[in-house]
């Protein structure tokens, strides 16, 4: 069959690192996919705190650049080479697809076709968004980073944010008592909706938040936390842990975590995990085994997704979802609906 795919598209592109307002969109054109790439139609994607990153140069990539790492469409055309089984069933022409492939905010992408899997039938589209970044990252870390395991007890910070709210359901799942912060009493609401057993907020002081943890995990400390904070938390997590505990550091919302001495880590014998979610999703394999189960999860309603807001796909609509999630007010997942 046939699908009429045009030769130029609108994107959104930083040409140079700075602020919000960098983010342009231009007409490029459509890519030519490699030989192993299927190429998409862009329905929906999403923003992420990682733009943050990209587009004021923390994370350096090479300009020009199309912003954006979540895909939700069709597939438009099929790779040239052979297809292989990696347990995510077969990729057709027209098919609805989620993936975690880059330059995602313009209207077609191209992916290596094992980054792709079929969207389960009684998922939305729009909940597939939170599937590419935010539900692969929270089941990698919580498998990888650290396994967590029914009796545990966990913190997890930004609980109301994309990843946070996930987090917090896969602890529950996993059968951990989980223990969340949060800035703001609607965000702790959301967060205790979404199975957190306690949520403190970070505008008490550090030493009453600090006794509460220990408190409320028997006295020792959390066996891990998940702290996609960074900056602004990484002390604390230092006093709430236990021995032999796991300190995952996977963000820096507030700021990089600053250099260390692994003499820091021997008090409590504790260990320091800095992932990405890339490098779980390196090969077919791996991409095929954590993408089957998040969808498996999503489509037994294992996670539910909150979502933010649904912006739309324009130089301004891309430029305030960065404003929105640095400004400290989303919650959940902000959407970009490209193919409105
Ligand atoms: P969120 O929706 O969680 O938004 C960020 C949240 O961080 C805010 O809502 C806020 O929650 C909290 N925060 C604390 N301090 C600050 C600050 N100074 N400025 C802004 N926000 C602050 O974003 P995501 O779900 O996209 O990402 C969460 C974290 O996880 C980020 O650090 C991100 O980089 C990281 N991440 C890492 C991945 C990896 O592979 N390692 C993959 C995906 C995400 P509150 O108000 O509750 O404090």
């Amino acid at each position: 069959s046939s699908v009429a795919i045009p030769t130029t598209q609108k994107a959104i592109l930083v040409e140079k690192y700075g602020g919000p307002e960098e983010n342009v969109l231009r007409d490029i054109p459509v890519p030519t996919p490699k030989d192993d790439e299927v190429l998409i139609k862009i329905e929906w994607t999403g923003a992420n705190y990682i733009d943050n990153y990209r587009r004021s140069g923390l994370y350096k990539v090479a300009l020009p650049f199309v912003m954006g790492q979540d895909v939700v469409g069709t597939i438009v055309q099929l790779p040239k080479v052979a297809m292989t089984e990696t347990g995510l069933g077969k990729l057709s022409l027209g098919q609805r697809v989620w993936s975690p492939a880059a330059a995602s905010f313009a209207e077609y992408t191209t992916a290596q076709w094992w980054k792709v899997a079929p969207l389960p039938a009684n998922v939305e589209p729009r909940d597939g968004v939170s599937m590419c970044t935010v539900a692969l990252t929270a089941l990698a870390l919580t498998r990888e980073a650290y396994a967590v395991k029914k009796g545990d007890y966990i913190l997890v910070r930004a609980a109301a944010g994309g990843v946070g709210l996930v987090l917090v359901q896969l602890g529950k799942y996993l059968g951990a008592t989980v223990i969340a912060t949060t800035s703001t009493a609607e965000k702790a609401e959301l967060a205790k909706a979404n199975g957190a057993d306690h949520v403190l907020l970070t505008s008490n002081s550090s030493e009453d938040n600090v006794k509460e943890i220990l408190s409320l995990s028997q006295g020792k400390g959390v066996h891990a936390v998940f702290d996609g904070v960074g900056a602004d938390t990484w002390e604390e997590d230092f006093l709430v842990v236990r021995t032999g505990a796991t300190i995952v550091s996977f963000g820096n919302a507030s700021g990089a975590v600053p250099p260390f001495s692994p003499l820091k880590l021997s008090p409590k014998c504790l260990k320091v995990v800095r992932p990405t979610l890339f490098p779980y999703i390196a090969t077919p394999e791996d991409f095929g085994a954590l993408a089957k189960d998040v969808s498996d999860i999503v489509a037994a309603g294992g996670i539910k997704f909150a979502v933010h807001k649904v912006y739309p796909f324009t130089q301004d609509g891309v430029r305030q979802t960065q404003i929105d999630i640095s400004g400290r007010g989303t919650t959940g997942k902000l959407l970009i609906h490209v193919d409105a």
